[in-house]
């Protein structure tokens, strides 16, 4: 089983901005792209991308995930970033037309095509630190997945950060490679002197997400999450999650949740934690380290309602229930 996102079908949609338009959307092979070694991305970090999934259902038919959602995130990273404005339905129609050409590729459940749509800056100009790209490049790329569980599912070890941050406040909303960078010494550092698997940003005891995830605390009938602000990432599937978990009766709190609070209600039997994205859905936080010390959330094992939140969310992402909420678009 080859690594998560190593391998990629042979050919992605792709349009340039050349400072006044977009190019004519083309279908290229998605082994090279030439760019000017001076290009802003490569120096400035003109960078965004998105993550999201297409799954093939029993009868044949490919559905994708939240498209609109993904799109729009798309389109405000690059507002943020000040790289080029572009038009969401011309996104849509290249992802649409790119999954087409692949669709007998993609993979049946647990498996899906992970689609990665990239916005970049491409001005052959190392002067403009300070200064926006005028031109840039959208292409996205498909990567086949298999189950993200094929090595079992173990509860994480998570570190809790309350000193350092994940990236600059006002960048928590843009999904960029810059913020990654800013992460992985923290993380490199957490996994070498702790074995933690991640390390959830709390900055001042405020507990936010982790490098690429966001953090749900789950706790009887409560689940107790950050409320959206512009310091973090707005996953599509903490919303979609929320939403399942509000549709089973669930006390769905999104606020603010200290550090104090969470190691606290850590201790209670049945508590649990996970983490949210793409990739895995939902994963199980077993351990919360602080300050030296261990905490076991619950009984440190994989949550039952974890479980059980992310099979209703897969079940209507594979076909096996009713899409009540219109998450799915078919290809
Ligand atoms: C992508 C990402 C998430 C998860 O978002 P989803 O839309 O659920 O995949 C959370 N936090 C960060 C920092 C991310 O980059």
């Amino acid at each position: 089983m080859s690594a998560f996102g190593s391998v990629f079908m042979p050919e992605m949609a792709i349009t340039w901005f050349d400072g006044s338009q977009w190019s004519e959307p083309e279908v290229v092979p998605s082994d090279s792209l030439q760019l000017h070694p001076g290009a802003h991305v490569l120096h400035y970090s003109s960078t965004c991308f998105e993550g999201l999934k297409a799954f093939r259902h029993e009868d044949g038919s490919v559905k994708v995930f939240r498209m609109d959602r993904n799109i729009r995130r798309l389109a405000q990273s690059s507002e943020l970033l000040a790289l080029p404005s572009f038009d969401e339905d011309m996104l849509e129609a290249m992802t649409r037309d790119i999954l087409t050409r692949f669709k007998s590729e993609v993979p049946a459940p647990p498996g899906s095509m992970y689609i990665r749509p990239t916005h970049i800056g491409t001005e052959p100009i190392i002067g403009k630190a300070a200064v926006p790209s005028l031109t840039s490049c959208l292409y996205v790329l498909l990567s086949p997945v298999g189950d993200y569980f094929t090595g079992g599912d173990k509860p994480l070890r998570v570190l809790l950060d309350d000193k350092g941050m994940r990236c600059p406040p006002h960048m928590g909303m843009v999904k960029s490679g810059g913020n990654y960078a800013s992460a992985l010494q923290p993380i490199m550092k957490a996994r070498a002197e702790h074995q933690a698997d991640q390390v959830l940003f709390c900055p001042g005891g405020d507990v936010q997400e982790t490098g690429a995830a966001n953090f749900l605390l789950i706790d009887g009938n409560e689940v107790i999450t950050k409320a959206l602000d512009s310091s973090f990432l707005h996953g599509v599937t903490r919303d979609s999650i929320l939403t399942l978990a509000r549709d089973m009766g669930m006390d769905v709190q999104e606020r603010e949740l200290t550090i104090d609070e969470l190691l606290e209600r850590s201790a209670r039997p049945g508590c649990e934690a996970a983490l949210s994205g793409t990739a895995a859905v939902l994963t199980s936080v077993g351990t919360l380290i602080h300050n030296g010390q261990e905490y076991q959330v619950g009984n440190g094992g994989i949550g039952e309602t974890t479980v059980k939140l992310r099979t209703a969310l897969n079940n209507i992402q594979w076909g096996k229930a009713d899409d009540k909420h219109g998450w799915l678009e078919t290809i």
